[in-house]
């Protein structure tokens, strides 16, 4: 297999060139363990990238951008146009001529590496992910007609109203039609990919035909519908190691006697962080034992800072926990919102979820969500009773109804769902997380992976 993604899963940590953590490599090193493998992605800027994934076999690409490629392909194109085009325009997506050619010159950039790869390992197949690589897939097929390819989509599709802003949509839904199958994490995203094909594409010859879509040279691409998932083991290992155990003590000190709330994400302005917030501020507003009997911790990953939007919601953010604290802290007792501004190891975040009496996962949009998944099975394997709000426009609705499902817009709805979940009996909440966390070990990442390849199996010849 030949995985061509944004980055390769590698980075510098103390001790040298470690794994990424995520999903997707995590999925694909047993894979790529039995069946040659190489990666294809950008190497970030940093030089002397392994030649092959630390204790595997999987051979490392490295793609080299310049400072300009960098601004116009990733900051621009793929961060400030098609982000939040394809979440819905939440914020509204910048078109810029300058940044769309930069697209296509990188997406150009990584199709010649692929290309090159699979011309080494002839029977390979090219697997495509995600929103800053929508023309690979027609530049490979361009070179090499019966190569199987996949492509996955990690985030939303939105409706077609939305998608038709785009100047190049045309261009684009024809650079996904180069894949033999395109995969999307719910049937809703996969429904308006192909009302889209078919709105859009109405006067090239292109119909949709069922879940498939029939090209005018005779191809057919197959799209597939697979939510993503975590690798449960893992977090159960995490969940179960010492170094968790004695961290959860010492976070137990910290918290001691208050309920705990916990956010987690990158801080991007489609997480709803600040409608959580202002939520959770509705709650101690209504109810004064909160103050000193509840703590909220919002954990916020840097991210994107180079985009102007993501300068503006950290500022928001920031100001929002620093006013909620100055009206809400008690004299002589700790501050009820808890604000850190950085990433944390999977192992860390494990303590965290472990401690947390709920999580709030309320995005505006998100294509899955993964860390609600964590949170279910981390509970679960320290025999927790945390409960789980999540926002009803995550892919992860779909597949946790058991979850106290909120919509994040409505900020005086979700503080009444968050009492609603914390007034949960102990039997409901553990009934809930044993169905969710039963799913999650089910249709865990290697069942993604697995399905995915059995249906690039199945639609990667070449069809007419
Ligand atoms: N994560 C992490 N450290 C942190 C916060 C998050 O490693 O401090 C990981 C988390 O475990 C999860 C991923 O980042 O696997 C976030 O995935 P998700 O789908 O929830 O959101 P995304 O950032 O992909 O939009």
């Amino acid at each position: 297999m030949v995985a061509v993604a944004n980055r390769l899963p590698v980075h510098m940590g103390e001790e040298g060139w470690e794994l990424s953590p995520g999903g997707l490599v995590t999925a694909l090193r047993p894979v790529m363990a039995t069946h040659p493998g190489a990666w294809v992605g950008w190497d970030g800027g940093t030089k002397g990238i392994p030649p092959t994934l630390p204790d595997s076999g999987i051979q490392l690409l490295p793609v080299g951008l310049s400072a300009a490629q960098v601004r116009g392909y990733y900051h621009g194109f793929s961060n400030a146009t098609i982000w939040p085009l394809l979440h819905n325009a939440i914020e509204k997506p910048r078109f810029e001529r300058a940044w769309w050619r930069a697209y296509q010159d990188v997406n150009a950039i990584f199709a010649q590496r692929a290309v090159t790869a699979l011309g080494v390992h002839p029977s390979a197949l090219a697997w495509v992910h995600d929103y800053q690589l929508m023309l690979v897939p027609r530049m490979l097929r361009d070179r090499r007609d019966t190569q199987p390819i996949g492509f996955f989509l990690h985030v939303p599709w939105p409706s077609p109203d939305i998608f038709a802003r785009l100047p190049w949509r045309e261009q684009v839904l024809m650079g996904l039609l180069g894949a033999d199958v395109v995969g999307f994490h719910t049937d809703a995203y996969r429904a308006n990919f192909l009302r889209s094909c078919a709105r859009l594409l109405a006067g090239s010859g292109i119909e949709v035909r069922g879940s498939s879509v029939a090209l005018p040279d005779g191809r057919l691409v197959a799209t597939a519908t697979a939510p993503i998932s975590i690798d449960a083991e893992d977090f159960t290992r995490h969940a179960t190691d010492p170094d968790t155990t004695s961290e959860i003590k010492a976070l137990t000190e910290q918290f001691r006697g208050r309920t705990l709330l916990l956010g987690v994400d990158r801080l991007d302005y489609t997480k709803g962080i600040v409608e959580r917030v202002l939520a959770v501020e509705m709650l101690l507003e209504r109810n004064p034992q909160l103050r000193t009997g509840l703590a909220f911790l919002q954990i916020a990953v840097p991210s994107r800072d180079d985009v102007r939007e993501y300068r503006q919601l950290r500022a928001t953010v920031e100001q929002h926990v620093g006013r909620i604290n100055g009206l809400y802290t008690e004299p002589g007792s700790d501050v009820p919102v808890h604000y850190l501004y950085r990433g944390l190891s999977q192992q860390q975040l494990a303590a965290y979820y472990a401690l947390a009496d709920a999580l709030l996962v309320t995005p505006l949009i998100d294509g899955m969500n993964l860390v609600c998944k964590e949170y279910v099975i981390v509970q679960q394997a320290r025999d927790g009773n945390g409960v789980l709000v999540l926002s009803e426009f995550t892919g992860a609705a779909v597949e946790l109804p058991e979850a106290v499902q909120c919509n994040p817009f409505d900020v005086e709805g979700l503080s009444y769902r968050i009492e609603h979940a914390l007034r949960l009996t102990t039997a409901a909440r553990r009934e809930a997380l044993a169905a969710m966390a039963a799913h999650v070990r089910t249709y865990d990442v290697h069942r993604w992976v697995s399905d995915q390849l059995a249906d690039l199996e199945a639609h990667g010849k070449p069809r007419r």
